[in-house]
């Protein structure tokens, strides 16, 4: 802070100067001296007893102060000014003394003087005095307001820091989420392979069980005993079946197609209608639910799929609302991508909630709950390369919000094709499990159909070559010739001869190409008689593409 001579004397000129002195002759005299050298700001009272109003109201830079006085004397004004000051603030005081004695000078130093004036005056003196006080007061204001601008910015840096520690924490949490749900998927897609082909048995017994129960003995018991236990296996077979939609590679499902969020958001509005509008009426408190949607561009994926995981988010929304309550579903586009906002006025949840409610079997709704919506809902969002997060607060309810990346395709959605019924056909079951083959042929024969099995690759193409079908229904895995190897030689033998694949889960490896040109449809295991008559309606009815 380079200042001229003339500018510094400028500047002190305008600081303000309080005078504090009995003897009127006094004031008036310095006060002249200070009119005289240009002061403009001068202040001067004789009555002692009003210098800490004044200050306070006058905020001298510079203080003169008599020591004799009567009422308060100097030092009793110091001890009440020192009160007022701020811990770090230079205020100068100068005492104006006549001729005092060294040990009075010395209890003025400690009482807070900062130098002395003796009377009478030297005029050159007084004001060179005064001067250097008052720069003095004055770089230590400006030192003051520097130092008062760098905390403001260390504690807006501070802020920022924070910020930035609490963004990292967050992501660092996702980061360990992300670890532990792939980890989970591996451990799932594990457990639901060997669940299924036990599944597949009991089911498939429970099946023939129950058929010959009815055939036998007409005994109504065991033939809901039977009943019992096809119902347990396909509850369990679903189970699974939802678990491994938690983590199935994106190429398993079938073809994706550019498909409308915005649109599915409204039938998924209209589709859960019955379950939301019942609630509400139970409770005798309203649920509303609420579109905002935008004319989006179309994202790649399934319709099914995202229809199911937005069926999955409005049911736990209106679990969220026992009191009633409001959703809403909003699309809209974002960078790239398009946005899907459910939210609900609901209970809200707990942080650690929030973090593991993606878990496969987490739920906090006890015995009513499975756990496996949001689990479900996650691996919807991973095969369609989307991103969600979640925020809540307990009381303060709840939004997802998903993005997914817009379809650069151009093209449009097509529905699937109606199913046909099925007709008496020569069928080909081959599976390396003996006992899955009998399964399956013992049902189709029952259901008209001319069946031959075989349990191995070769010995099914001999089958093959030697006889007339219509359709083959082949096992993925076997050994020596696998599924898809039979499945090419038939095709180049026979081509309009269909081929029906059982996998069972977790076949697929992730980024693995389906034979698409050799298999008419997938099934996953554990196939029941009503998904099989279905899968053989679909490929027998109309010539279709890959589908699953
Ligand atoms: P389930 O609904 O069977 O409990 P989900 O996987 O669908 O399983 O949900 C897991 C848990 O996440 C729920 O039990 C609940 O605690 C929490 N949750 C999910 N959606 C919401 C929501 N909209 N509001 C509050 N909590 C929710
Ligand atoms: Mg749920």
């Amino acid at each position: 802070m380079l200042e001229t001579p003339l500018r510094d004397m400028a500047t002190l000129r305008e600081m303000r100067i309080l005078l504090v002195d009995d003897e009127p002759l006094n004031v008036a005299l310095l006060d002249a001296l200070l009119g005289d050298e240009g002061f403009t700001q001068v202040r001067s009272i004789t009555d002692s007893r009003k210098v800490v109003a004044v200050c306070s109201e006058f905020v001298p830079d510079l203080i003169l102060l008599d020591l004799m006085m009567p009422h308060l004397d100097g030092f009793a004004v110091m001890q009440r000014l020192a009160v007022l000051r701020e811990p770090d603030e230079f205020m100068p005081i100068m005492v104006l003394t006549a001729d005092i004695t060294e040990s009075t000078k010395k209890r003025a130093l400690s009482a807070g003087a900062t130098d002395f004036l003796t009377k009478p005056f030297d005029r050159t003196e007084a004001v060179l005095r005064i001067s250097n006080l008052l720069r003095t007061r004055r770089m230590h204001v400006a030192i003051a307001a520097q130092n008062e601008q760098l905390e403001q910015k260390v504690s807006e840096r501070t802020a920022k820091l924070e910020e930035t520690l609490v963004e990292l924490r967050a992501t660092q949490q996702q980061v360990v989420q992300r670890e532990r749900l792939s980890a989970l998927g591996a451990m799932v897609t594990g457990i639901a392979h060997d669940f299924n082909n036990s599944l597949a048995l009991i089911l498939g017994y429970g099946e023939l069980l129950q058929r010959e129960c009815r055939r036998l003995s007409g005994s109504r018991d065991l033939t809901d005993y039977a009943q019992t236990i096809i119902t347990a296996a396909l509850d369990a077979a679903g189970t699974v079946s939802r678990l491994r939609e938690f983590h199935r590679p994106s190429d398993e499902g079938g073809a994706q197609v550019p498909v409308s969020l915005s649109q599915l958001a409204e039938q998924s509005v209209a589709f859960t209608r019955p379950r939301w509008e019942a609630e509400s009426h139970a409770r005798g408190l309203p649920i509303e639910i609420h579109t905002e949607c935008m004319a989006t561009p179309p994202i790649s994926g399934q319709a099914a799929e995202l229809r199911e995981m937005l069926t999955n988010l409005i049911f736990n929304a209106v679990d969220a609302m026992p009191q009633g309550g409001t959703i809403t579903l909003r699309t809209y586009e974002g960078i790239d991508s398009v946005v899907l906002e459910v939210t609900d006025t609901g209970v809200g949840m707990t942080e650690e909630v929030r973090r593991r409610c993606l878990e496969p079997f987490f739920t906090t709704k006890g015995a009513r709950g499975s756990g496996l919506g949001l689990a479900m809902v996650y691996g919807t969002v991973q095969r369609h390369r989307g991103e969600v997060e979640i925020e809540s607060k307990p009381g303060r309810g709840t939004t997802f919000q998903f993005t997914f990346p817009i379809d650069t395709s151009g093209e449009q959605a097509v529905d699937t094709p109606d199913v046909a019924a099925p007709k008496p056909l020569r069928i080909l079951v081959v599976d390396d499990q003996p006992v899955l083959c009998e399964v399956l042929a013992e049902s189709l024969t029952r259901d008209w159909h001319t069946v031959e099995v075989a349990t191995n690759g070769r010995e099914a193409l001999e089958k093959f070559e030697a006889g007339e079908f219509d359709l083959v229904i082949t096992d993925k895995a076997m050994p020596e010739m696998n599924g898809d190897q039979l499945a090419a030689a038939v095709k180049v033998r026979r081509p309009e001869v269909k081929v029906v694949m059982l996998t069972g889960f977790g076949e697929f490896e992730e980024g693995e190409e389906i034979e698409s040109e050799f298999i008419d449809f997938l099934l996953p295991k554990p196939a029941t008689m009503v998904e099989v008559r279905n899968a053989i309606g679909r490929v027998m009815g109309a010539a279709i593409g890959i589908t699953a």
